[in-house]
């Protein structure tokens, strides 16, 4: 079977370095927004086992109690890094196991119903026990307040472009957001516009007037066919 620990010299800065630049990597969320992570490729036909396994594999993951026992490791992962990072499925399969960072903070629930488990903000102190969705009389307080468990899907770890960056650059280059249609509509005209300028450039490198009228002319072509474009507000 496929085997995805690496020994590394935690006493070398430089093996270190090379081991997380040389590491798989996969999208954080989809493949769009260039935001990834270090990863394994879990895919069970691509760890070496047998046909046989293979199949058993398949027909395991679609069972409740696999994904449990995974989400359990996972779970297990995160506790033990303090949910600083988080172990998660991506994948149009969920066949890849990607590295997240996250955190934890206080979710601000003080009280749950023990019927329904829904949950409230204020405590049974402040406004009773009946829960708000089944309107039974089982809210109760948490002993223990629960942490709220957040992960930052949408930047990529150690990568040298983050989602916030792309978009900025995005922005600068198809103006304000707006709907798909606008930003390709847009798209579409700064290539007419550019091919326009690049047009007219090549004409007027070579361009030499041999009276004022005929220089009024061209320059006044030129103006009616760039004019459009400027119309359009891009
Ligand atoms: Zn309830």
């Amino acid at each position: 079977m496929k085997k995805f620990y690496t020994p590394v010299d935690l006493r070398s800065r430089a093996d270190m370095t090379a081991y997380l630049e040389n590491h798989f990597r996969y999208p954080t969320m989809n493949s769009w927004n260039q935001a990834t992570s270090y990863a394994c490729n879990l895919k069970v036909d691509r760890l070496g086992l047998s046909a046989g396994i293979v199949e058993k594999l398949l027909d395991m993951l679609d069972t409740f109690e696999f994904q449990e026992a995974m989400q359990d490791l996972r779970t297990r992962f995160g506790m033990e890094h303090d949910y600083l990072w988080q172990a998660g499925m991506n994948g149009r399969s969920g066949g890849y196991l990607v590295l997240y960072q996250g955190s934890q903070k206080p979710s601000g629930y003080r009280s749950y119903c023990r019927e329904c488990g829904q949950r409230n903000y204020k405590s049974v102190s402040e406004s009773g026990d009946v829960c708000g969705r089944c309107v039974s009389h089982s809210r109760v307080d948490y002993t223990t307040l629960p942490l709220q468990i957040t992960f930052t899907a949408c930047s990529s770890l150690h990568a040298s472009m983050s989602m916030k960056i792309w978009i900025r650059r995005s922005t600068r280059r198809f103006g304000p957001k707006g709907d798909e249609q606008k930003v390709q509509q847009r798209a579409t005209a700064l290539k007419s516009l550019e091919a326009v300028f690049n047009n007219q450039c090549r004409r007027f490198q070579s361009f030499n007037a041999g009276t004022p009228e005929l220089y009024r002319k061209s320059v006044q072509e030129m103006i009616s066919t760039v004019l459009p474009f400027r119309c359009m507000r891009i």
